[in-house]
């Protein structure tokens, strides 16, 4: 039995018969959890997610990026990221599109967002001359040059960008979305035609997660890998082809788990904070993909986009499984070469 993380007050108001179909983010919690993910991801502190010797000192970075467009997200007035007009929301949503799409025109305030995420970095990161490159170089881009950059980063296109230029400039973007869409009322944002793209923007999830606590008990979300919005897709579903039939599951072995995973006997099915069961990757025979999915039935922590960084091991497992992956992570663009 799953212990549940329910307050008193919450138990009255649980209503299983209401999934809540879309989980807005909340800025500042999520880029502050996100950064202490990413450092005990670093520190091979997690267990189900070891992490090796070369990954270590990437995942610090871009724990440091992400605690700068925390840093961001709080420091620039409301105004940077104030919502479109309400009627054009309002349009978008009585057509079934995504009311902040990624393919539509942009807020030139990204571009003091991506500005303001250089300089709090470059006062994080010191005395790294290979991140100082990095960042003399993105300072140098002009105009044309970022907008083109933004527009391959957000139609997650692997030409127009330098592969490691494009997760500071995703990282800007990220921000801009993050922030809006947490203004927008979710009740009234209505899912897409596929159920495979943010209801939000419109982008790719980046990873699936199971949540635990409150009215999303034991159920299946996406995670945007734009704007972080989750939205709800039934578990034991492809996440790209929206077949159910061909779904299997793929874990990494922990040194403990000596056993087979999935033969790990019954006895342990049902267990919580099992590490074989925190990162796993759901393939499809249907259409060859796999997305990963984190169960917070078994790390209370997890974190798709961080997690999903971190457990490059696991993709390598599957892609010599024949599966290809559905859609990248913005944090890890050279990855997608
Ligand atoms: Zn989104
Ligand atoms: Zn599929």
């Amino acid at each position: 039995m799953v212990q549940r993380l329910l307050e008193p007050g919450q138990i009255e108001a649980l209503d299983h018969t209401a999934i809540p179909r879309l989980l807005l983010p909340e800025a500042r919690s999520l880029f502050a959890a996100r950064a202490a993910r990413l450092r005990q991801l670093a520190n091979n502190d997690i267990k189900g997610i070891p992490v090796g010797e070369a990954m270590q000192g990437y995942l610090q970075l871009m724990a440091a990026v992400v605690d700068a467009q925390g840093a961001v997200a709080a420091a620039l007035p409301a105004e940077t990221f104030s919502l479109p007009p309400a009627a054009d929301i309002k349009l978008a949503i009585d057509h079934n599109m995504p009311p902040l799409p990624v393919n539509g025109t942009r807020p030139e305030a990204w571009r003091t967002v991506f500005a303001a995420l250089l300089d709090h970095l470059q006062a994080a990161v010191r005395d790294q001359p290979q991140i100082d490159a990095v960042l003399a170089e993105l300072r140098a881009l002009d105009t044309a040059q970022l907008e083109g950059c933004a527009d391959a980063v957000l139609a997650e296109l692997t030409e127009g960008v330098h592969p490691l230029h494009a997760p500071f400039v995703a990282a800007a973007l990220q921000v801009m979305w993050t922030m809006r869409a947490a203004q927008l009322d979710s009740p009234r944002v209505q899912p897409l035609v596929t159920n495979t793209l943010c209801p939000v923007c419109g982008s790719h999830p980046v990873a699936s997660v199971i949540r635990i606590g409150g009215q999303s008990q034991g159920y299946r979300y996406l995670q945007c890998s734009c704007c972080a919005s989750e939205w709800h897709m039934v578990r034991v579903k492809c996440s790209c082809c929206e077949h159910t039939s061909k779904i299997a599951y793929q874990s990494l072995e922990t040194s403990e788990d000596k056993l087979p995973v999935e033969g790990a006997a019954d006895a342990k099915q049902n267990k919580a904070n099992d590490p074989s069961k925190v990162a796993r990757a759901e393939t499809c025979d249907d259409c060859k993909t796999y997305r990963k999915i984190f169960n917070q039935e078994h790390d209370f922590h997890v974190e798709p986009l961080a997690d999903d960084l971190a457990s490059l091991t696991l993709d390598v497992l599957v892609s010599e499984a024949g599966y290809a992956r559905a859609s990248g992570n913005p944090l890890l663009w050279f990855n997608a070469a």
